[in-house]
């Protein structure tokens, strides 16, 4: 009888054993597939010693910069892949559109649940931006960079590659469009800029506030991205091999007609100014501007140095006799990106007077 029982104790211990052992292997199955796709930048950068000023952005490769944060295995099942290894200044439409396909194809074919990019801070706020215009699924996708290089005393490109891939696996992270995670906080690509040229804290969503923040090692989210993106963008780039060109021009005291001419000359698509307060622009400018709509069909979009508020319609400047379109709460930066793709679709000023409200 005893040893019946004892048997019967047995069983139980060897069921719950292997019962165990079953969903330990199935919850390491189910880690969720996070694609790291690097760029470069100072997360990949080097100096000559730990407290050296001066460093190579882009000089590691993303297998080098993943071994500095082992943990992030813990969470994810991590593929890397390296599309380019350079300083974000440089960053072009060429990478933009390598990081769109690919994204999405790797979406498409459901092989990644979420995607992490790391990238220099520079240019970071424009590629989130291009992002969150042309990637077509609502599966998180979180740009990565540090301000100091790996080889810095408290280089902070580890603690923010966890942050990001903790943000990019978690289920609330999802339908929130391209995000950045850097110095534990998560930032929404409609309202991102870089505001500090040294600081770990440099980046800010100035006109609407941080989506949230990471916190030992779980996002928490406290509000919901402002702008259409990613899945509900009208904008498709698959089969495009390069962009429209528009450039961005300064408006300050005394400001001629000579860049917008110069524009002109070079037969740019597009033209965002970068205005004086609502986004005003000299008499001498706004006049060359004039001509550029009228005679060489060129989009003009009104926006503008102030790092926050909208730059509204119809305020000092009248859009509709000039038939120029005015940003909203896009700053030159993201203007140029928006009108770029708004160029793939039209050359109406109301058109994108349209999309510049929406996105
Ligand atoms: N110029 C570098 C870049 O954007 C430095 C900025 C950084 O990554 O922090 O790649």
């Amino acid at each position: 009888m005893e040893t019946k029982r004892l048997f019967k104790v047995f069983g139980l211990f060897v069921m719950a054993l292997a019962m165990s052992i079953t969903v330990n292997a199935q919850s390491g199955q189910r880690k969720p597939t996070v694609y790291v796709l690097a760029t470069g930048g100072t997360i990949a950068g080097q100096g000559a010693t730990e407290v050296a000023a001066g460093y190579k952005a882009g000089s590691i490769t993303v297998d080098q910069l993943l071994s500095a944060v082992p943990e992030i295995k813990d969470i994810a099942n991590i593929q890397a892949e390296q599309v380019a290894n350079i300083g974000s200044q440089d960053m072009n439409d060429e990478v933009w559109l390598k990081l769109a396909k690919r994204i999405n194809e790797l979406f498409a074919a459901n092989n990644a649940d979420a995607i992490v990019i790391t990238h220099g801070t520079d240019t970071q706020e424009e590629t989130a931006y291009f992002l969150n215009l042309t990637v077509k699924y609502n599966k998180p996708v979180i740009l990565v960079g540090s301000m100091r290089p790996s080889t810095a005393i408290s280089a902070d490109g580890p603690r923010n590659i966890y942050n990001a891939v903790a943000t990019a696996v978690a289920p609330e992270s999802v339908g929130k469009g391209v995000m950045v995670v850097m110095d534990d906080k998560i930032l929404g690509a409609d309202d991102l800029a870089k505001t500090n040229t040294l600081s770990v804290g440099t980046f800010q969503n100035p006109n609407y506030g941080e989506l949230g923040i990471v916190y030992n090692g779980k996002p928490i989210y406290s509000r919901q991205p402002m702008k259409r993106h990613t899945v509900n963008s009208e904008f498709d780039v698959t089969k495009l091999d390069k962009l429209p060109r528009v450039e961005i021009i300064l408006s300050y005291s005394n400001a001629t007609s000579l860049f917008v001419d110069a524009a002109v000359k070079a037969h740019v698509k597009g033209i965002v100014t970068a205005g004086v307060g609502n986004g005003n622009i000299t008499t001498d400018m706004q006049n060359a501007l004039e001509k550029a709509v009228k005679h060489h069909k060129i989009a003009v979009v009104r926006s503008s140095r102030i790092m926050t508020g909208p730059t509204a319609q119809w305020d000092e400047v009248d859009d509709d006799k000039l038939n120029f379109s005015a940003s909203w709460f896009n700053n030159p930066y993201r203007s140029r990106v928006l009108l770029m793709l708004a160029l793939t679709k039209t050359t109406d000023y109301k058109e994108i007077q349209r999309m510049f409200s929406e996105y």
